[in-house]
């Protein structure tokens, strides 16, 4: 699918149109830097090696918590001492002209305070997925990067990856009718029971924050509407693992137009991995759906298959965001993608606790 194609398609229009002209403005010849801030798996693994892949990006700073993890940074990736920071000099970053985004890539509860942090400093911000604890702190985050006039961006690599964007074009061009109803999931076994993914504090909650997002991410942008109301309910197999987080959820959820979505999440097994679309005229899915590479899609009718090669969505997203700073442009995913989660997460938890169905709170 051609780059402008695939953009459309996952933005909607008139973003795409705004997004259409940052590719066709020339983007200065200048690369964005970056400064991750948590250097634990996913900056390791993931997003420092995709920054080497980027066109528009550069690594400009660290943030860690750890000093041998900076001596580790700095030799790798050649930075120097002052590239170094950690989480009490932070807001130094200000006087460093070469840092322009922040990438928040900490444990879930702390990306409310290192966005305002950020912003404070007059950085655009990058933070990972699920946005925050709650709703009200995603509400902060926006009017905070609204005050500093700096763009939020939320790591939801998926929407700019070409099965996922193709996926919405279906839905948006009802290629197959309308899409009716959405089965999604999304789970693994989780490890090690001190992990702060187990911890409620530092979380915010367990396999829905952390991976249920995902499923619910898609059905939103393939019902290409909110959902209004949700019924959900939680299995505990493992109470002394799970004392403080949600091990595996169900939930439904109506939208207003009629559609319905059928969703679970877990941390007690690994293998589900999915959604699948059923439309008036058709079904569409993937499987696997939402990992990093490997991803596989299928339609009902060959004349519109769902094949792709396999992206490196950090580093095109990372780019994207890039660009959108650059150009001057909107960036979508922003803040108000991750409130949006968020308040249906908060329906969710709120229909386990009352045992009803619950509507979702408008943004
Ligand atoms: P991780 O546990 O590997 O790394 C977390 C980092 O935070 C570590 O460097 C750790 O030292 C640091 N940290 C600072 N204070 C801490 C505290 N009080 N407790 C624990 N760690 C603390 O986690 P990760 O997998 O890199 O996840 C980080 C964030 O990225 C999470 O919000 C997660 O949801 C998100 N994530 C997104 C994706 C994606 O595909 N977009 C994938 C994985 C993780």
């Amino acid at each position: 699918m051609e780059r402008r194609t695939f953009i459309k398609t996952v933005v909607g229009a008139s973003l795409a149109a705004e997004i259409s002209h940052a590719q066709t403005t020339a983007a200065p010849d200048r690369k964005i830097g970056w400064a991750l801030v948590g250097l634990g798996s996913l900056s390791a693994n993931q997003l420092a090696p995709a920054l080497l892949k980027t066109k528009h990006c550069q690594l400009a700073a660290v943030v860690t918590g750890t000093p041998e993890k900076g001596v580790k940074w700095r030799e790798k990736y050649g930075l120097t001492e002052k590239q170094v920071y950690d989480y009490a000099s932070f807001d130094k970053i200000i006087d460093d002209p070469n840092i322009d985004v922040v990438c928040i890539v900490l444990p879930n509860s702390m990306h409310h305070e290192f966005t305002l942090r950020a912003a404070k400093a007059g950085k655009h911000v990058f933070c990972e997925k699920p946005m925050a604890n709650t709703a009200q702190e995603c509400r902060d985050m926006i009017a905070a990067c609204e005050t500093a006039k700096k763009q939020l961006g939320i790591g939801y690599r998926c929407q700019r990856e070409p099965h996922h964007a193709e996926a919405i074009r279906f839905a948006r061009e009802k290629v197959f009718g309308d899409v009716i109803h959405i089965d999604a999931g999304f789970g693994f076994k989780i490890g090690d029971p001190k992990q702060w993914r187990l911890n409620a504090k530092l979380a915010g909650g367990g396999a829905l924050m952390d991976v249920g997002v995902y499923a619910l991410q898609a059905c939103r942008y393939l019902a290409g509407e909110e959902p209004s109301e949700i019924t959900a309910f939680e299995t505990k197999t493992d109470k002394v693992k799970f004392a403080q987080v949600d091990e595996t959820i169900q939930w439904l959820m109506k939208f207003p137009s009629g559609k319905t979505a059928n969703c679970t999440t877990t941390y007690n097994f690994s293998g589900m991995n999915f959604f699948t679309a059923t439309a008036a005229k058709g079904r569409f899915g993937m499987d696997p759906t939402y990992g990093y590479g490997g991803l596989k899609g299928w339609t009902s009718d060959p004349a519109h298959p769902l094949v792709f090669e396999n992206t490196d969505h950090f580093a095109v997203q990372m780019d994207a965001f890039s660009e959108a700073i650059l150009t001057n442009q909107p960036f979508e995913p922003a803040g108000v993608e991750g409130l949006r989660d968020l308040l249906a997460i908060e329906a969710i938890y709120k229909s386990i606790a009352s045992g009803k169905d619950e509507r979702v709170v408008p943004v």
